[in-house]
């Protein structure tokens, strides 16, 4: 069985912060309703992993290691 841990972006409410809002490099927003990203989170589709983490390049590298992780069980 395939699992994803797709990652979503969201603001300090928990709202989510979709793909058109654009950010600049240092992470400042560019949408007039976008009150910045807070932090980026991955759920994998097997229920029992979630990740949450300010840094994306975080979360994004954790996701990938989880779902290679159902791929290969006997794995470190
Ligand atoms: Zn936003
Ligand atoms: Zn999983």
């Amino acid at each position: 069985m395939t699992h994803r841990a797709p990652l979503t972006n969201h603001h300090t409410d928990g709202t989510p912060c979709p793909p058109e809002h654009k950010h600049t490099a240092s992470g400042k927003p560019l949408h007039p309703d976008c009150p910045g990203r807070a932090y980026s989170q991955a759920v994998c589709t097997c229920g029992t992993w979630t990740f949450k983490d300010r840094g994306k390049g975080y979360v994004n590298e954790s996701r990938k290691r989880h779902v290679a992780s159902h791929a290969n069980p006997a794995a470190p």
